[in-house]
């Protein structure tokens, strides 16, 4: 729709205006810094930073139904700057114009119900939003987006050039770096460090096909991420990890969404999301806080956060009930088949401790929980998700194990609505889906499958037929026809089809 078809009352609103006064907080000792400098840690302290907007109070003069108006009638306009993540641009990026917004398609993503099922299985009403329908495949576009945007905006204005752009990577984030980047290019370069076949074969794929300078490190994420922060600190380089604070504010989208999709009525809801590095669920429940303080939603929605047991070094921090007596620990991570969370020393934690204690006080109660699974239930449940209709990746059947989690302890009632976060798209795990299905999975996993969710191609070549077509030599007349005849026939046999 045109912007002078739209209500005469709206039309000043819906395309957003460059505002606000952005700074980066330290979250270690509170000092601000101006973002015209690419910084992703305190020079004073080493902690990390989250973005601020000084001036968020003007937002909470617009009233509540307006703000809903705006988002909505925003759906309608055919302005590519304001179709993806930026239809929230007074929230996550008031300071980048339009101009300077790159979009390849991320965001409104779908939320998909269920089956009936499926929501009996588990015991609640529950949707799946699909975040691997994000142009790189996964959730991590929405972050870059922000990040990307945000350096096409110094480039720009010149306060930038020839950039290049680095992170370390479970594989989903340099994917999407490398995508983002070669976008920008030849302005912006990118180069990724992966721990050396801990990324899937097609997550490695990803960054190679853009052209990125593609670095294999021995080790695990964490030893790759601690070089990269040795390269951001002595080099000059653009850090694209969630340490970068820009990251975090294209993440918050993603709850924007929810509460779109639902209306922005947020009562009796509950997010289950998976953690690794800890920036996306950093993410979530910031952008529910924002939404909140501004009159947006009404209710703030419980998030559960979901680790494996073999990386769980959040879980762990939680598990100890009494605030005082917490003490965060990294952990050496075990094999996981959520590999892309397989995380033992999340770079997010002090913002996650923050943000997790805030929230719990704005809504009155405890509001964020944290869950843990076994390697076993996060593969079973991703398979058993897929035989109903959805295409979940390994993260997302952790996010179902751990509502089955949350529904056991009582957490998830039974008039909650879930949202449960598949992080990534499917493909990029299938070779996990074929270990379980061949009984392949080294010990380290421990993972057995079970038969009623293992599945395998049959080859069909009927007895009695001598003469077979190739690429090379194909069948004609009578013998194309018996081959034809008697094929269709052996796969009615075993189907069991009656004629
Ligand atoms: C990065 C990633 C995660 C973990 O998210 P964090 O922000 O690091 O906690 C989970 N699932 C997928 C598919 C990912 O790519
Ligand atoms: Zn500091």
């Amino acid at each position: 729709m045109k912007i002078n078809d739209f209500p005469n009352h709206i039309q000043p609103y819906l395309i957003p205006e460059v505002t606000g006064n952005v700074v980066y907080r330290c979250l270690g000792c509170g000092a601000q810094f101006d973002i015209e400098r690419l910084l992703y840690t305190c020079p004073q302290c080493g902690s990390v930073f989250l973005l601020v907007d000084l001036a968020f109070d003007r937002l909470k003069k617009i009233p509540s139904d307006l703000w809903h108006r705006i988002f909505d009638y925003r759906r309608m306009l055919n302005l590519p700057s304001l179709k993806g993540i930026y239809r929230y641009h007074e929230f996550i990026g008031p300071v980048i114009p339009l101009d300077a917004v790159i979009y390849l398609g991320e965001g409104h993503t779908s939320m998909v119900e269920a089956n009936p099922y499926l929501q009996d299985l588990v015991g609640a009403r529950f949707f799946f939003k699909n975040d691997g329908q994000n142009p790189s495949a996964s959730f991590k576009d929405r972050g870059m987006a922000s990040a990307l945007s945000y350096i096409n905006f110094l480039v720009r204005s010149e306060k930038l050039s020839d950039v290049l752009a680095i992170c370390a990577s479970t594989g989903d984030t340099s994917a999407s770096a490398a995508l983002y980047a070669a976008y920008l290019q030849p302005k912006v370069k990118s180069a990724v460090l992966l721990p050396h076949k801990k990324v899937t074969p097609q997550q490695l794929a990803q960054p190679l096909g853009s052209g990125a300078r593609v670095f294999e490190i021995p080790g695990v994420f964490d030893d790759c991420m601690k070089v990269v922060e040795a390269l951001s600190e002595d080099y000059d380089v653009a850090l694209l990890n969630s340490k970068n604070a820009w990251r975090i504010w294209g993440q918050e989208s993603y709850s924007y969404e929810i509460a779109q999709d639902f209306d922005y009525d947020m009562s009796h809801k509950a997010m289950v999301l998976p953690i690794g590095n800890a920036g996306n669920i950093t993410a979530v429940i910031s952008g529910f806080l924002k939404f909140f303080e501004v009159g947006i939603i009404n209710h703030l929605p419980k998030i559960i956060g979901v680790q494996s047991s073999h990386a769980n070094p959040v879980y762990r921090y939680y598990f100890e009930p009494v605030p005082e007596k917490r003490i965060f620990e990294p952990v050496q991570v075990r094999p996981s088949v959520a590999q892309a969370a397989m995380i033992g020393n999340p770079v997010s934690m002090p913002r996650v401790i923050q943000l997790v204690e805030t929230y719990n006080k704005k809504a009155g109660c405890q509001a964020i929980f944290f869950a843990e699974v076994e390697e076993q239930a996060i593969m079973d449940w991703d398979l058993t998700a897929n035989r109903n209709g959805h295409f979940a990746c390994t993260q997302g059947g952790e996010s179902l194990a751990g509502l089955v989690e949350a529904k056991k302890r009582g957490i998830v009632g039974k008039d909650d609505i879930v949202v449960l976060d598949s992080t990534a798209h499917a493909m990029k795990f299938a070779d996990f889906q074929q270990m379980y299905f061949e009984d392949r999975f080294p010990a380290e996993f421990e993972i057995t499958p079970k038969k009623s969710l293992q599945n395998a191609p049959e080859l069909i070549k009927p007895k009695g037929l001598d003469l077979l077509p190739s690429a090379e030599r194909p069948l004609k007349g009578k013998d194309f026809d018996r081959f034809v005849q008697q094929t269709a026939k052996a796969i009615a046999e075993e189907l069991k089809l009656r004629s």
